[in-house]
């Protein structure tokens, strides 16, 4: 990533030329991102980044993101490919009380404590946001086997190997829950 953080004034000149600005980043460089991948997830994701002016007078980019992500399949623990495909209008704010001054609050991102609009943040929250919360692969078949106890039982599938896993912890209260309903 060349660019890290733009300053308030250089995003305001930005809003104003209507700039676009290309980049991309190692997924391995997003802290929290990469605390989910798959392990050995390489790649880059590209990004683009359109200003425009937008509301109450505040610059406004337009993010696109796209790449491809390896994440960790919740049944086998194997990896899945998610394709990142991601397009959002934020308005750029210097604090949450300007936010709620937005028609749309939540479409905006907030300034950090020195001005500056960090990219990185920005990107790794729009990624985290749309990402699935408990990710598999689409067809069984596809997982992988190493896991599986017993091969035909779904029950053994599911929770084999996984409990250092947080929703493994979730399965087992629902069934516990399931068990004491009857
Ligand atoms: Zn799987």
């Amino acid at each position: 990533m060349r660019l890290e953080r733009i300053a308030s004034a250089r995003l305001a000149e930005l809003a104003t030329s209507r700039a676009c600005l290309e980049d991309e980043v190692r997924p391995a460089a997003l802290p929290r991102l990469a605390g989910v991948l798959a392990d050995g997830t390489d790649g880059r994701l590209a990004l683009r980044l359109q200003f425009e002016a937008g509301p109450e007078s505040r610059p406004l980019v337009e993010l696109r993101v796209a790449g491809a992500l390896q994440l960790v399949c919740q049944r086998c623990l194997g990896p899945v490919p998610w394709p990142v495909e991601i397009e959002a209008r934020l308005t750029v704010v210097p604090d949450e009380a300007a936010a709620e001054m937005l028609a749309e609050p939540f479409d905006s991102v907030l300034l950090d404590a020195d001005g500056a609009l960090c990219l990185r943040t920005m990107v790794e929250d729009e990624v985290l946001a749309v990402m699935p919360l408990a990710p598999l692969h689409d067809d069984r078949h596809e997982c992988r086997p190493a896991h599986a106890e017993a091969p035909g039982e779904v029950a053994g599938q599911e929770t084999a190997g996984e409990t250092a896993r947080p929703f493994a912890g979730l399965r087992i209260l629902q069934a516990e829950a399931a068990k004491s309903g009857k």
